[in-house]
């Protein structure tokens, strides 16, 4: 049966041609004439299932096109598969790392770093000519498959297939084994035995539970990053200096502030100015991903102008109802069907997730690696329960949530053993509405979004 597809209109296209080129880390430049032309006539015919109209699979009819920096993210989104098949060509190195951590060292280390669901994306970009439920397929094959060859109980979503198999060339798998994840450090054991003996492996070890102020920690954390970084060079061949690291954490701290300054602006805005995958969107561009530092931070930086000019005009989010509840999402690597919840009459108007690591500024004053320690044994997300929780209160008070929501994934054992402690202090201090939820990782299923129906009509 033919799906309907998702075209982008030709009358955005001449506002959409003024905006800036994306400038990527090798000098090259793509022009917005070149992204349109991608987008309009190149992907829909490699990549139909996103530009597949399926509300209950999350990819939604309306998407925000007259929102140039949108566009944009698509574009990376959807050319990172080619694009880190060209780096591994080009001799560029590529670090499997964990979700909830920054990247800095790898960048100092001219390594590109890909969390869990950029691996997935630079496998599902390898198959063309998928509809939305074909590729959902491919990708619970592989999930299957890795169940069935390192365990089900782990959440799956790392792409240890991906590796093993060695469909995906990277190098190094390096994380940060920050509490947060329980799949990726066990991750890193099980590749040890797997048939796939190329790839290096490296944890970096994290200090748990309220060390963040203690000066062993931090220099152990320092000495973790320069063995991690020694290792990167091992990779490259080349020798990362102290003066690289520090200004990786320049660029890395550029692309945090500018992260913070449109949530806030989103944040204050008097009706919500975009809908909640774009408001998400824009908040996690600061952690300078898609493969591509550089060319993550073009965008970015041209994404204020046009977020401030919503704001001030009033302009709401299309697809967003008038006066939405609005929802705050806690848990690792989750996300509610945004356009399902926006028909019911929410808005999801921030995740704590990701939003911790965006505001891990770094001291430019010192020793970059003992800065870059500090800033990361302070992610609030990493904390004890009660301080993740005073810290998580805040967000849902500037943002003026009405209702919090927390999911876990299936083999999320850290999130799913501490949420409902998060959860009672949320809702001991505030008195606003929560509930958590179980979910397997992968496709928006039908009964999933029905509970986070329900809950948005008691709100
Ligand atoms: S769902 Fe949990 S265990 Fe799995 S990758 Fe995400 S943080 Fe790690």
């Amino acid at each position: 049966m033919s799906k309907k597809l998702f075209r982008y209109a030709e009358e955005n296209r001449e506002r959409f041609l003024d905006s800036d080129d994306i400038t990527f880390s090798d000098g090259s430049v793509v022009t917005p004439a070149e992204v349109w032309g991608y987008l309009t006539e190149e992907a829909p015919a490699r990549y139909p299932h996103a530009f597949e109209i399926n509300l209950n699979q999350g990819s939604r009819a309306i998407r925000d096109e007259t929102f140039p920096t949108l566009l944009k993210t698509q574009y990376l989104a959807l050319t990172l598969s080619e694009r880190m098949e060209k780096a591994r060509d080009n001799g560029r190195s590529i670090a499997f790392i964990q979700g909830g951590q920054t990247i800095d060292p790898y960048t100092a280390a001219d390594t590109i770093a890909l969390r869990p669901a950029n691996v997935g994306n630079w496998n599902n970009g390898r198959y063309h000519g998928k509809n939305i439920n074909q590729n959902a397929r491919i990708r619970k094959e592989k999930k299957e498959k890795s169940y069935h060859d390192m365990t089900f109980e782990a959440c799956q979503t790392a792409g240890y297939e991906h590796i093993q198999t060695g469909d995906l060339r990277v190098d190094i798998i390096a994380p940060y084994t920050t509490l947060r994840c329980s799949d990726i450090s066990y991750g890193v054991e099980a590749h040890r035995h797997g048939p796939n003996k190329n790839v290096k492996l490296f944890n970096v070890d994290f200090p748990l539970r309220n060390q963040a102020d203690k000066p062993w920690a931090v220099e152990y954390f320092a000495n973790s990053l320069r063995k991690l970084i020694k290792l990167l060079d091992e990779s490259t061949g080349r020798t990362t200096t102290e003066e690289d690291l520090l200004k990786a954490i320049k660029l890395h701290n550029e692309g945090r502030r500018l992260s913070i300054e449109l949530t806030d602006l989103w944040w204050s805005a008097s009706v919500p100015p975009t809908n909640g995958d774009d408001r998400q969107t824009l908040s996690s561009l600061g952690h300078l991903e898609y493969g591509d530092s550089q060319a993550a931070l073009s965008v970015l930086k041209e994404a204020k102008k046009f977020l401030a000019e919503r704001v001030e005009n009033g302009v709401k989010g299309p697809g967003v109802r008038d006066n939405p509840k609005r929802l705050f999402v806690l848990g690792s690597c989750v996300w509610v069907n945004n356009a399902r919840s926006e028909i019911d009459g929410a808005i999801v108007v921030g995740k704590d997730d990701g939003w911790s690591t965006v505001n891990a500024l770094v001291d430019e004053e010192g020793d970059p690696f003992q800065n870059l320690a500090r800033a990361t044994l302070q992610y609030p997300y990493e904390q004890g329960i009660e301080e993740r929780a005073r810290w998580t209160i805040e967000q849902i008070k500037r943002s003026r949530a009405d209702g919090v929501i927390f999911i876990h994934r299936w083999g999320c054992n850290t999130q799913a053993s501490i949420s409902r402690a998060v959860v009672d202090v949320i809702k001991r201090e505030t008195g606003i509405p929560t509930y958590i939820h179980e979910s397997e990782f992968g496709l928006q299923h039908e009964q999933e979004h029905n509970r986070v129906s329900a809950f948005i009509e008691m709100l």
